[in-house]
This record gives C-alpha cells, structure tokens and sequence, in this order.
C-alpha cells in the first residue's frame, strides 16, 4: 500500500463566495478523502491526507469540474505535517488570518436559473421574494466591507439568519452553502414604498404591486437596486421620459432600457449570438444594439400620431434620440424579475443621480439628492457597502468590448505577466479626469475600481476619494509608488501630489502622458512584444510640449518611445468653449484650409448662421490667438467636421458630435476616400495634413453629396491613414486605443483593412478603451519600462 502524506493545497484566483469549498468537500467526500478545507485572505485552503496517486487524481479534478464562475490563478502544494484527520471538515475562518490579503473579490452575479424557479414557484418559501440569492448569484462587491468574503465582513452582517436559512447556510450539499447573502421573507432585507417625504406607502408583495402601477401611469420611480439607484419609467412614455430629461437635465443622451425579456428585446433591435450570450451572462451588462425601430421608423411614427402619450409597440423616440443604437440589459436581481414579469414592457432605468454626480446608494440619502427628479421610492434595508454603475459592452469584430466597467466586471483583476517579481512595487494610479478608475497594482495584478465618473464635481470626488480608500482597505495596500496623469489641471494630478504629501517620508508621483497610458493599457491587456505602433486617438489629454493630443502614433519598442506622428494641430477658439460649440472648430478649420474666412466657399451655412461683426470677431480671435489652445485630437476633427455637415450645433454629452457623424456612415457607400498628405522623416513628429480632406468634404458638401456619402469616405479617410502610417512603419503589432475607437465603423474597418495588409492589431476589450482605461494603462507604463 502507498504510503499517505499530508499536503497543504493554497489555490488562488476567483475562488470566494461562488461555491468552491462546497465543491471541494464534495468531491473529497465522494474521493474518501480526509482533512479540510477554509477560505483564507488569499484564496481557499485544503489540508488533505492522501497518497501522490491519490493527490493526483484531487488536483485533476479539482481543475476539471471547478464551479462556473471560478477561475484558478495559481494552484501551490507543499508536504505539511501529518495529523490523522478522521474526516472531511468545512472549516471557519481563522478568528487572526494574518496572511497577506490576495483573495480576488467578486463582482456582483445575476440571479441564477434555480433561484428564479424559486421566486415564481408559489410553492416555494421564497416565492416572490425580492432579495432570494445564492452561491451562483447575488450581490458581493456591492456588499463586501473586507476581506475575507464571509458574512460579518459584508453589510449583510445586520441581518440574523433565521433556522430555515441557517441550515441551508451550515449544510455542505445545499446551494446555499456559505451563501454570504442567504436570506428569505422571514430575516432578511424588505421592500417598501416611500413617497416624496419618506413616507411608506406599501411593504413586501404590495410594494412591487403598487410600484408597478405607478410607473404604467408614467411616474418616474428611484428604486434601489444592487449596485445603487436607477431612475425607472415606462419605456413607452413619451411623456414620462421627456419628464426625467427635463429633471436630469439630459436633453439628448441615450438613456438604457430593461427589458422582460429576449424576445421584447428582437422585436425592437438586432441581436447576434453574442450578443444574446452577454445580455444572458452572469455580468448582465447594458448592451449596444443596433435599433430595429430604424428600420419601421413610419409606423412608429403613425402610431404615435394617434396616442401621444403612449405608443404600445414600440419604445419612446426620446430614449435614444437621432441614435442608431439603444443600450439594453435584462433583469439581474429578483426585485427586477419581479418588476418587470408584472410590467411585461420595457423600462427606463438610467443611474440614479443628478448629471454627472455619482449613482445614489442609500435610502435616505436618495429622499434628498433624487427628490427633484424622482416621484416616489422603491427602496430596502440591505445596505450598498459600495456604488457600482451597471456596465456598458459592445460587440466590435464579432468580440465584446467593455465600454465602462462596473458591476459584473469590476473588481475582477487585470493580470500583468510582467510585473518585475524580483522588485515589487505597490502602485497606486489615479487615472484621468472623465470617466475615471483607479487602480492599485501589487503580486503582478492590478485591480481596477469600477467606473467611478467625471471628476469635476464634490460628490464624484468624495466617491473618488473613497474608493481609493477601500480598495486599498480591502487589499491592506499601502503604495510605494503614485502614478497619475500628465496633465497639471486633473484634480487626480492635484491629489497625486496631496497623497504624497500625507506620508512621511512623501510617495514618489510619477507622471505619464496620456496616450502613452492609453495606449500601454492595450499592451497590458494583451501582454503584447515590443516593438509595436501605438494609435492613440481621443477627445483631449495633455502632450509633452503643452498642447492638446489626441491624434497620436507612437513607435515603442523596448529601448525608445517615439512620437512619430500626429494630426496638424489646430486652435480651440475659447479652449473648452470650442468642445461644447462645434461650430468654432469647424471655423477654425475653415480658417487653416482657406487661410482667411474670406476666402471661404459662399453658401456654407456655417457661415450663413453667423453675422459679419461675429465673423470679424472669430478672425481677430484667430488671427491674434486670443485663447486658442493648439490640438491635434481627432475627436475634435470629428466635431469640427459634424458641424460642417451643419448636423449639430451645440453638443449636450461627450461624443455627441462623432456619434452623429458615426449614425450617418453606411456599408453600401462606395469604398472611396479624401486626400491627405504625410511623409515620415526620422526623429520628428511628423503631421498629418487634413486640410485637402476639409476642402474635399465642403465640395462634396456644396455639390450636395449626401451626407452618408461624406461622412463614410470621412472615416475611411481615417482608416487610410492608419494603413499607410502602419506601412512606412512596418512593424506588425498595432494597438488602437483612446475614446474615439469606441466608433464601431471606425475600428471594424481599420481592424479589417490592417488584417488585409498583414498586420496584426490589438485593441482593449476588458478594459475600457476609453479613459477608463487610463489607470490600468499608467500602471502597465510604469511596469514596462522599470524592467
Ligand atoms: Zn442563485
Ligand atoms: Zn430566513
Ligand atoms: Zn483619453
């Protein structure tokens, strides 16, 4: 007979809170195995005595038929001394574990299949309860205060488990194992119905009752979810939603829509077989998807003649205005199955906050900030520990994308197979300043924050302040090293140097550019070899030689970083005023292209929509640079040539101008392009020059060219530049970053024509490839080039 040994089995990855001690002691159980198994502030440990044959056979299968949602990052046995175990255990923790706190926290899971069986079984003790959840779903990041995931450490602690609970929560072969947020009507957390002053208007089964009448009579209600607010209306209400847009002051942007179900959702958009597995995936995140409405367009329209408060088929115009695309997600919480089974229509539910404040988490905080945009509030008393935003994906060449990463994806890590182990650093990065995340980087991962917002209000930046604060609680983290952005203005920079400042003695604060950050963010996601070409393309972030980037290609390889090249920079008439006006870089560019807006081509209605003494103003502002901050960003190219298509005038959101141009791009235009001019020479920037596709563009403009004609070859132009400047260079790794690859047009097809020409290009897929991205990208930065 082989003789036995103990060993000691460390497993780290996404192992807590999903069922993998369950699943181990099951499968020790059916192997006869003894010893035990306990969550540790690293991952799960197993303590077992077997033989090596034996051992074998465990480690196989625990690889083999790991729980779904599980992910094993590293599996560690070492011999361990021998005890004589008798059985199999499911240990506690350990009152001190003082080992260093690894264990990967998990994002929040929607209801599983078996839990919502439950909540529609009339039979069953659950039936219709809103807060019904297991080890396969409910809430964890939302909730969790510390590590280890284990009850008293979530905002579940306040709730005692009643006998029924109790023993699914002690009993090994019961879904609810160790299910942290295990409750039912009798103990756990309950629904009521508040009016404007707090006041309940109905509890438990009543509430959703009440709830669901309310929103078929149009009121717009803030109900608390898993990861915060939402603001929810009728999806069909004219009327309602004009409403909600009034009060949020959101005249234009897209607002996402629950649906009951898949088949509401092909009735109004196109859905592929990606598409419908990530809408069905645990994360149950807002998906991109082209509209159907589009296409019926006119019965729509006629439809809504005749009712113009409600029209029943089909979703209100207002929810996505002049958009070919609706963002949508299905229900993912037994609350939202319960709304929405009732309504059987789709919904509004847009965050709940004010613009560009963070999403609302707590009850009676929401009475006062969403009082003036909210009419009454579905609300319960299971604490939100932390705000996490409903996520945003797309699909781009047949793959998702993450657009924003919050709940399903956040905080799950980003692994760095580069970090230097020899030398490890803990570093913090702040990220950018819209649409911030932070990062902290040790034990080569970076764990990303969920999206977090546009830092420029108190309340973001309170948010901003915590949760750097309890990721790094979380993680017991203490940095050595502080990254942030280039640029002096982000009050991320700002509080770069505050932090610093705090410890004694100070934290070193590096600073990395922009694009560079952007464009390493992809590297990192990609783990891709040096040397490559970085494509750098965005609204705004600040250069080495103090003016604004944004349309940048980098030559990197292990030894250099080369700005090779970039667009001809032009001036923002009144800096930030020029983002939010189009018009003025259209001006601007006009100006470059004719030299003086006196030679500019007659009938233009630019030019038309201003008076003489108004254009004399722009030409002395021009000539005598008052104000006019230089830019080479292709986002505001976009802008500049949406307004001279005269198809927006002044934008209400951030990529409003480029999504406008983006709508009116078709696949049946002919595959034709505007001239430009570049020539590379070694060690310059060298500069696109646009101006012949301007004067090409107001041609095809003045000719009356359809505007889908223009604003197609626009991008194709676009797609031509990259392709050449990917030729001279010629190497055959080509990253696209920055926001304005979140253009699908754009990407697919430059994606597609780099791949015809050999290339091989790589974009961010789990990480935003937005600023979102920036935190993890200044990490990737520091990493690289400290090797
Ligand atoms: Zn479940
Ligand atoms: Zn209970
Ligand atoms: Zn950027």
């Amino acid at each position: 007979m082989m003789a036995k040994n103990c060993y000691q089995i460390i497993i780290k990855g996404i192992v807590q809170g999903i069922g993998f001690r369950p699943f181990i002691y099951t499968l020790a159980i059916e192997l006869d195995l003894k010893g035990w198994v306990k969550n540790s502030g690293e991952g799960v440990v197993i303590e077992v005595e077997l033989t090596t044959v034996e051992l074998d056979i465990f480690i196989t299968r625990i690889k083999a038929e790991k729980p779904l949602q599980s992910e094993i990052y590293s599996l560690e046995i070492k011999l361990s001394n021998w005890v004589g175990y008798q059985q199999f255990t499911i240990k506690n923790l350990d009152t001190i574990d003082n080992r260093r706190k690894t264990a990967i926290v998990l994002p929040d899971l929607s209801t599983c299949q078996e839990c919502l069986e439950e909540i529609f079984n009339s039979q069953n003790r659950r039936y219709c309860y809103p807060f019904t959840n297991c080890t396969n779903c409910g809430p964890r990041y939302s909730i969790i205060k510390d590590l280890p995931y284990d009850r008293p450490f979530t905002t579940m602690s306040k709730f005692r488990m009643c006998k029924e609970c109790e023993e699914e929560y002690y009993n090994p072969k019961n879904r609810r194992f160790h299910a942290q947020p295990n409750a039912c009507q009798k103990c756990g957390p309950k629904l009521e119905l508040w009016n404007k002053k707090g006041n309940i208007l109905a509890s438990f089964d009543e509430a959703i009752k009440k709830s669901c009448n309310l929103i078929i009579e149009g009121k717009i209600l803030a109900v608390k979810g898993l990861g915060g607010f939402h603001l929810i209306a009728d999806a069909r209400h004219n009327e309602a939603i004009k409403i909600l847009r009034q009060r949020k002051n959101r005249p234009h942007k897209p607002l996402a829509v629950m649906y009951p179900n898949l088949e509401k959702i092909k009735a109004d958009c196109l859905v592929s077989d990606i598409e419908k597995n990530i809408l069905l995936s645990v994360a149950s995140p807002i998906v991109l998807l082209r509209k159907v409405s589009n296409l019926n367009n006119l019965n729509q329209k006629e439809s809504f003649k005749n009712n113009p408060k409600i029209d029943n088929n089909y979703i209100s115009e207002e929810v996505a205005p002049h958009n070919n695309y609706l963002g949508v997600m299905l229900p993912y919480t037994p609350l939202h199955h319960l709304l929405l089974k009732k309504l059987n229509f789709p919904i509004i539910a847009t965050s709940g906050n004010q613009k560009n404040e963070p999403i609302c988490i707590d009850e009676i905080e929401a009475l006062d900030r969403l009082n003036c945009l909210a009419d009454y509030f579905l609300i319960h008393n299971r604490p939100i520990f932390r705000a996490v935003d409903d996520s945003i994906v797309r699909v781009i060449d047949n793959q998702m994308m993450i657009l924003r990463r919050g709940r399903g994806y956040a905080p799950l890590p980003i692994k760095l197979l580069d970090f230097p182990e020899e030398k490890p650093h803990k570093i913090l990065a702040l990220g950018g300043n819209l649409k911030n995340t932070i990062a902290i980087g040790f034990n080569q991962q970076i764990f990303t924050s969920q999206h977090i917002g546009d830092l420029d209000k108190p309340e973001t930046i309170k948010a901003y302040k915590n949760t750097i604060n309890n990721l790094s609680k979380i993680y017991e983290f203490q940095p050595d090293l502080i990254v942030c952005d280039a640029h002096p203005d982000y009050f991320s920079s700002q509080y770069a140097e505050e932090l610093s400042k705090q410890k004694k003695p100070s934290i070193p604060v590096i600073q990395i550019q922009h694009h560079l950050a952007h464009i390493f963010a992809t590297i990192a996601e990609h783990n891709l070899e040096l040397p490559l070409l970085g494509i750098a393309w965005d609204g705004t972030g600040y250069g080495f030689d103090d003016t604004i980037w944004g349309g940048e290609f980098f030559y990197i390889s292990d030894t250099e970083i080369k700005r090779i090249g970039s667009f001809l920079p032009f001036p923002l008439m009144g800096g930030s005023q020029a983002i939010l006006q189009p018009k003025r870089i259209a001006l601007a560019l006009l100006n470059l292209v004719y030299n003086n807006f006196q030679n500019i081509p007659k009938n233009l209605s630019i030019i038309d929509s201003y008076s003489s003494s108004e254009l004399k103003l722009f030409q002395t502002i021009l000539d005598k640079k008052i104000n006019t901050p230089l830019t080479s960003s292709v986002g505001r190219l976009f802008d500049g040539v949406a307004s001279l298509l005269n198809i927006i005038d002044n934008i209400t959101f951030e990529g409003q101008a480029a999504m406008n141009l983006e709508f009116l791009v078709s696949d049946f235009c002919p595959h034709k392009t505007y001239t430009f001019q570049w020539q590379h020479q070694e060690n310059i920037c060298n500069y696109i020059d646009w101006r012949s596709i301007i004067r090409e563009i107001i041609n095809d403009y003045l000719e009356k060219k359809s505007l889908s004609l223009i604003a197609t070859k626009f991008h194709l132009t676009l797609v031509e530049i990259i392709k050449q400047i990917s030729q001279t260079i010629n190497t055959k790794n080509i990253v696209l970053s920055g926001g304005c690859f979140q253009n699908k047009f754009l990407l697919e097809n430059t994606i597609q024509v780099l791949k015809q020409n050999h290339f091989n290009p790589y974009w961010s897929q789990k990480i935003p490839i937005n600023d979102g991205g920036l935190s993890i990208g200044q990490i990737a930065f520091i990493i690289r080039n400290m090797r």
